[in-house]
């Protein structure tokens, strides 16, 4: 079986959020199993330079030719495919910049699509494994060309379904059949996501609870109608983090060194008192309106508060001016790997209130560095955080996103603090938790399987 992982951002190369880390480390996990490549745009940012020359083609959309260059480079077992074409690599960003998204997006990504079902078929792959809306029209152009290709479309976040004008069909050659209800129509626009989910083999999402929820009006985005249509191809799959890129926390020393450079650096008066960190795009899904009600509360309680994030402005101003008032909370405004690295290290809990939580990554990273997730019992936080207990560990998790029940996490989560050998043991336990991508890999290796 000769897999095609296909997404819009594998890390190291180009990052805004967790699916870049998945896309590095599942295929990884999944080379156990199968022959895996991979594919991802080549983006204006990125230096043609560093990658080989693999391939040239061109692809036609509505007798446009498209010039396609394909290069690629090899890390760890697995080469990864960079498609450098018109539009789709003429931008300093991926999607978007501050004045929004970029308005040809629709044709940049039918242009990588396109790309992606002519690589597949030169190298000869069974099997393309689809990621998010970016890549979901590859599930149609394979099903209107009836190619000998299966796919698999994940799901990791529905709240982006990349939806464009009508007129978007025809630029990208889409016969005006495919504008109906049944699939990608979407109260008079396109929805690419609806390509995945309609004519993708199999479907899965990025954690068990969030396949149940998007079937809620709740949490289905708009689409929980279509998808109930399609659920008996929904899968719920916990995705995991790559263990050589997270290594686990070694020496307890290293974890106190840390804090107490950490509440140096960050002008924390009492580095004895608890750190509370979030390390999250600052946007309303991670519980930013949440954290703006809370605040003061928040900051009045007998800890120590660091955020590092990026995002909306209205969020970063706020932040900004709280950091003013309080002077046990600190705001690292922007994207730092490095930071977020010696955050989680240095760190006793970690915040995530998100509002909803495809699946989430933070808190395993936190977990491999020995700090304790507080979480909203969402999504993928529900199915990998459970009420801490010492003998099993895991973290504090509170139903219902408002204030009340957030500052009593964080109040237990305080006390917990207090009783240091029973941290401890949760920690300890945390750590010889397996969150490594291979029981999942299995998972998606007997999707494979049944399609073929
Ligand atoms: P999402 O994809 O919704 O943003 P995930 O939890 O799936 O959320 O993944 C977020 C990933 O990005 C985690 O690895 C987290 O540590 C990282 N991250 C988020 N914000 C920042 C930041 N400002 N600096 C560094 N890393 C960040």
């Amino acid at each position: 079986m000769r897999v095609l992982f296909a997404a819009s951002e594998i890390f190291p190369y180009a990052k805004t959020g967790g699916l870049a880390d998945v896309a590095y480390a599942l295929p990884l996990a999944l080379k156990k199993v199968v022959e895996i490549s991979r594919v991802m745009p080549l983006y204006g940012f990125m230096n043609r330079k560093s990658y080989t020359l693999y391939d040239n083609f061109t692809v036609t959309l509505r007798g446009e030719h498209y010039a396609v260059a394909i290069y690629c480079k090899e890390e760890r077992g697995i080469i990864t495919y960079f498609v450098h074409a018109p539009y789709l690599s003429e931008t300093e960003h991926l999607y978007g910049d501050a004045s929004g998204d970029y308005a040809d997006n629709a044709l940049r990504f039918g242009i990588f699509c396109m790309a992606i079902v002519e690589l597949g078929i030169r190298l000869n792959i069974t099997l393309i494994h689809l990621n998010d809306w970016h890549t979901a029209l590859v599930a149609l152009y394979v099903e209107s060309y009836a190619l000998n290709i299966k796919t698999v479309f994940t799901i990791h976040n529905l709240a982006y379904q990349g939806i464009f004008e009508k007129e978007s069909l025809k630029t990208l050659g889409i016969s005006h059949k495919y504008f109906s209800i049944e699939a990608l129509e979407f109260y008079g626009k396109v929805n690419f996501m609806k390509a995945g989910i309609a004519f993708a083999d199999a479907v899965t999402t990025v954690s068990p609870s969030y396949a149940r929820e998007i079937l809620t009006e709740k949490f289905g985005c708009g689409l929980d109608g279509f998808l109930k249509v399609h659920d008996k191809k929904i899968t719920g799959i916990l995705n995991g983090i790559d263990y050589e890129m997270f290594p686990p926390l070694q020496k307890k020393e290293s974890k106190v060194k840390t804090k107490r450079l950490f509440c140096e650096r960050f002008g924390f008066k009492d580095p004895s008192l608890p750190l509370f960190v979030m390390v999250s795009r600052l946007v309303a899904q991670k519980g930013t309106e949440l954290l703006r009600d809370v605040f003061k509360a928040l900051a009045d309680e007998e800890i120590n508060l660091f955020i590092l994030g990026e995002g909306e402005q209205e969020y970063c101003t706020f932040l900004e001016e709280q950091t003013e008032k309080y002077n046990n909370f600190a705001f690292f405004q922007g994207y730092d790997e490095r930071l977020s690295r010696e955050t989680y290290l240095a760190s006793d809990f970690l915040l995530m209130p998100s509002l909803f939580e495809p699946c989430g990554l933070n808190q395993f990273i936190a977990m491999r560095q020995g700090s304790i997730p507080v979480v909203h019992a969402v999504g993928g936080l529900r199915d990998s955080v459970h009420e801490a207990q010492a003998i099993c560990g895991r973290g504090i998790t509170y139903e219902g996103q408002n204030s009340k029940e957030f500052l009593y996490a964080v109040e237990r989560a305080s006390l917990l603090y207090e009783e240091k050998k029973e941290m401890e043991l949760i920690s300890t336990f945390n750590l010889a938790c397996d969150f490594s991508f291979d029981k999942s890999a299995q998972q998606y290796y007997r999707i494979y399987r049944g399609l073929l």
